[in-house]
């Protein structure tokens, strides 16, 4: 079996496991503690928060290290939206995660926010020119993805970025599935606030950070003992730390030549795909994508057949996003794509990390064809 669902999650790197188990085991103290266990755990944090800051170009003390991506969202989006002086406006795009959406969904409800939802074009870009537009003297924040998780579309965050640090708007970008693939350093960029998930990146389950320009105020979402500057309270969990810095660190080193290599990989199973799939067609942008995504729909089948077909071909993919699977809604990323229901839900989405073996692209390919061609097989009225 292989797998192709590095978007949803990847393995632990044995280099990550090496670096965070004697914080399970011999280097076990709380970093709040006064003796020598406890600044040994305390050195640790600090080497996790030097190591990411380096990496994103900020400084340390900008690190919020949290349980992963979903909570570095919602400190972001309900952190600053909250803390702004004034203003009750935030702008963000119609196709991210729902940590994002759900996050100003509840600023509305509960907070009065008005939302501005971006929208797309049919390669699920936003117009840089358009967000700028959309930022008024109300506008308390600005928060649109680097990459998307469903089609893996890049988005001008760069140009976003500077409509508002111009503004003097803060600037969120959820980077979660960019990480190792695309450059992260904040400097000399408008880019505030960027939120990172250990587990797409070969660290566990559990872990993640947030980049926060230290000059801009933050609501806490957990108040307690006043850990990470009081911007999340809460024993921190070290060895995760440790985790998601050590795995950034070596996803930064290796970037060039892994996302160079991914890109021929990519480009050679899309063209496979379309070439062999009769009617499929490629979602996201065509160049401007993910280098390790590959995410299609083949109208006429239903995508969690397809899937099922596949791993019974071998290959274990996902139909665009691990939060909606099993949902019988159509992916509101493809809606506002301005894909028809029907095509929605054929979604199928093939992801891959930096160690993939070209023999395991071609077997993808070969699996997902034969996956498809046996679903039309079995359900012969449909059109192909
Ligand atoms: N943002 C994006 C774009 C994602 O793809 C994901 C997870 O799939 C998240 C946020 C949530 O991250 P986590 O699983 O670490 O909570």
């Amino acid at each position: 079996m292989i797998y192709f669902d590095a978007a949803a999650t990847t393995p632990v790197r044995p280099e990550v496991l090496a670096a965070l188990a004697p914080l399970y085991t011999t280097d076990f103290g709380n970093p709040s503690s006064t003796h020598s266990a406890g600044e040994t755990a305390a050195r640790a944090l600090d080497y996790a928060r030097r190591t990411a800051a380096e990496v994103l170009g900020c400084r340390p003390g900008d690190i919020v290290f949290t349980s992963g991506g979903t909570e570095a969202d919602n400190l972001a989006v309900k952190g600053l939206a909250l803390a702004a002086p004034q203003g009750r406006h935030i702008v963000s795009s119609a196709v991210e995660h729902p940590a994002v959406l759900e996050s100003l969904a509840y600023l509305a409800r509960h907070h009065g926010f008005r939302i501005t939802l971006l929208p797309v074009d049919s390669d699920g870009r936003v117009d840089p020119a358009e967000a700028a537009a959309a930022l008024t003297h109300e506008t308390t924040l600005c928060t649109v993805m680097t990459a998307n998780n469903e089609v893996g579309t890049v988005q001008p965050v760069g140009e976003i970025a500077q409509a508002c640090r111009d503004r003097g708007i803060p600037f969120h970008t959820d980077a979660v599935q960019a990480a190792g693939w695309l450059p992260l350093s904040v400097e000399g960029t408008g880019i505030d606030a960027m939120s990172i998930s250990g587990h797409k990146l070969g660290a566990p389950k559990g872990c993640g950070l947030l980049y926060v320009r230290g000059v801009l105020p933050l609501e806490p979402l957990l108040h307690g003992g006043g850990q990470e500057r009081g911007r999340r309270s809460g024993t921190e969990n070290v060895a995760g730390a440790v985790a998601v810095a050590t795995a950034l660190a070596l996803a930064d080193r290796e970037r060039d030549a892994v996302a160079e290599r991914a890109r021929g990989l990519r480009d050679y199973l899309i063209g496979a795909v379309l070439d062999q799939v009769p009617g499929a067609v490629l979602t996201g942008h065509r160049t401007e994508r993910l280098p390790g995504h590959a995410s299609f729909c083949f109208p006429g089948t239903s995508g969690e057949a397809v899937l099922l077909e596949a791993e019974r071909a071998g290959v274990l993919c996902s139909s665009g996003s691990a939060c909606a699977a099993g949902s019988d809604e159509p992916s509101p990323v493809l809606t506002a794509m301005g894909v028809d229901r029907a095509t929605a839900q054929s979604a199928v989405r093939l992801t891959f990390g930096p160690s993939v073996r070209e023999n395991e692209i071609t077997m993808a390919a070969r699996a997902l064809v034969t996956a498809v061609r046996r679903v039309r097989e079995l359900q012969p009225n449909t059109p192909s």
